[in-house]
């Protein structure tokens, strides 16, 4: 099978032909459609992050296609079935989170593309506990994005608990902040999208955003805060920057959700007494669960969400990359197979 695959932090990804995996016990074998590109892949090429992947390895976790074969244990009713192949590539299953629906914070976790092989290939093995199916009402094409993406952004809207009427800024109109602007619309919030590059803030504006910042050229706290403050600020950007110019924007009571991840293990500086005279939460998010996720495909196959994402073969794959570090992507990237 045609994989891409790390082989080496900061080298080109290789285009290599490997044997097609064989799925272990309790796993499935999927003949990939869709394989979204995320930023973490880049960041997970790069060992941006104090956890490192260890070279060689596949990346890729917004993986979607058919099961073609099961391992010992796995019922064969899901031989056919299309299904998304998300982060959380398996949990423990009994840990206090995993039993109380936070699978995410399970310490034994392993990664897609990141602890484990990845979806940047034409197969792939994934745990059949992990992965989650996809509605027949949901394109291959649009589930990859939602898999990570998606279900990311519609997890940090909920744990910011918006209600409507509510002003949500969202720092980072890629990937992911081009859905959190339709997630925060979808709770009633009005939402000012920062971004430094002109096209993601028209994209913004079409997806509904309500004010536009181009942090290039304004500052987006003084923008924010002439609008009326934000009460949660959605960071998908990896800049500490807009984490610090996010935090500032906040009104009392606000909430800061951390979702990006800035290279270097970089932090901002928390004034304690604003924070505590504020009542300001400051939350981390990662991902979001299976069920998150199948409420994300219902949400998109009701039609009430619109993934924008342009089409690559893998062997663009460092093109691509390039692309997404350049700003230039009009939101996700897909590979097609
Ligand atoms: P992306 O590259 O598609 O989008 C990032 C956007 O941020 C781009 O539009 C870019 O122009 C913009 N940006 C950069 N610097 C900025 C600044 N100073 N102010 C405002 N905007 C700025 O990336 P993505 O795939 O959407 O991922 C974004 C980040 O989220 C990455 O760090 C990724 O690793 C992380 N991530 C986290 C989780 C999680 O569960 N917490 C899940 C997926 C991705
Ligand atoms: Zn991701
Ligand atoms: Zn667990």
């Amino acid at each position: 099978m045609k994989a891409a695959v790390v082989t080496d932090f900061g080298k080109p990804l290789e285009i290599q032909d490997l044997p097609v995996p064989e799925p272990g016990p309790g796993q499935v074998l999927v003949r990939m459609e869709a394989s979204g590109l995320c930023h973490t892949d880049i960041h997970a090429a790069h060992g941006d992050w104090p956890v490192k992947p260890r070279p060689p390895f596949i990346p890729g976790h917004e993986g979607v296609g058919l099961v073609q074969a099961v391992g010992a244990g796995v019922s064969e009713d899901l031989i056919g079935r299309r299904i998304a192949i998300p982060w959380l590539g398996s949990s423990c299953g009994t840990c206090r989170y995993c039993v109380s629906g936070w699978e995410t914070l399970c310490q034994s976790q392993v990664n897609s593309g990141y602890s484990v092989d990845g979806c940047y290939a034409e197969y792939a093995v994934a745990d059949a506990g992990a992965v989650v199916q996809v509605p027949d009402g949901v394109s291959s094409f649009d589930a990859a994005p939602l898999t990570c993406a998606g279900v990311t952004t519609y997890k940090a809207i909920k744990v910011a608990n918006v209600v409507p009427a509510e002003r949500v800024a969202v720092f980072g109109i890629g990937g992911l902040g081009h859905l959190a602007v339709q997630y925060a619309r979808l709770v009633g919030g009005f939402v000012t999208a920062v971004d430094l590059e002109p096209d993601k803030l028209g994209l913004a504006h079409k997806l509904g955003a309500d004010q536009i910042v181009n942090a290039r050229t304004h500052d987006p706290v003084e923008e924010i805060r002439q609008a009326g403050g934000a009460d949660v600020a959605v960071v998908l950007a990896a800049s500490a920057k807009a984490f610090e110019q996010a935090y500032r924007s906040l009104n009392r009571g606000g909430r800061l959700v951390m979702v990006g991840l800035p290279a270097d293990n970089a932090s901002i500086n928390v004034p304690i007494f604003e924070t505590v005279l504020g009542g300001i939460s400051v939350i981390g998010s990662i991902v979001g669960t299976r069920q998150d996720l199948a409420e994300v495909f219902a949400l998109h196959a009701a039609g009430r969400t619109q993934v924008i994402a342009e089409q690559r073969r893998l062997e663009q794959v460092n093109e691509s990359f390039d692309e997404v570090l350049g700003g230039r992507a009009e939101a996700r990237l897909v590979f097609e197979f």
